[in-house]
């Protein structure tokens, strides 16, 4: 994968959504056709021997890569949504936000003890988000669980918020 070409067609928004903040914008990255089919292939080429029977993308940026991963691996998609948006019966988790607690949910009958599970976001961060997702999916008690993110803050050390079983990849690493 050329890692260099992807991480030039992220651009950065200073300031955005509150001051302080670099905004990783990875709809650069999308709306690329060659930086898109890159990594569509690079995580293609990732994940194409794990026996991944589902990958879970979280609301919203994990809603774009999650289903064309899903198609390229030949595998179903779930989407773990905010509170309110599925029709069905849900898990939910919460998790603590900069302000107050936000809560995420995912359909129950979403997923088996049988499946081998890829959650995708596009970013990591502090890690709060994707651990709520790990909690949910958790509950199905599938087989493994893998993570995956285009982007990955490091000095935030996210990763270390997760189990050591579970696999973690990001594409983009950057130090803010
Ligand atoms: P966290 O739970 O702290 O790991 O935050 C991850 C979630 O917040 C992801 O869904 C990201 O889309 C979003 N996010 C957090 N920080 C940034 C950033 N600097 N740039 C873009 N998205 C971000």
């Amino acid at each position: 994968m050329n890692i260099e070409k992807i991480k030039h067609s992220i651009r950065n928004v200073s300031d955005f959504p509150i001051p302080g903040i670099q905004f990783k914008d990875v709809t650069t990255l999308f709306k690329d056709a060659d930086c898109l089919v890159e990594l569509s292939d690079g995580l293609y080429e990732m994940y194409k021997n794990s026996g991944i029977t589902k990958v879970v993308g979280i609301e919203s940026r994990g809603f774009i890569m999650g289903p064309i991963l899903a198609t390229r691996l030949h595998v179903g998609f779930v989407p773990i949504r905010k509170s309110g948006k599925l029709p069905a019966a849900v898990y939910e988790e919460s998790y603590e936000k900069e302000y107050g607690l936000d809560t995420i949910q995912i359909h129950k009958d979403a997923l088996t003890e049988n499946d081998v599970i890829l959650l995708h976001d596009d970013l990591l961060a502090t890690g709060g988000t994707m651990l709520a997702a790990c909690k949910l999916v958790q509950k199905f008690n599938p087989r493994k669980i893998l993570v995956n993110f285009i982007v990955e803050l490091e000095d935030l050390k996210g990763r270390l918020t997760f189990e050591k079983n579970i696999r973690v990849d990001s594409v983009i690493k950057y130090n803010i």
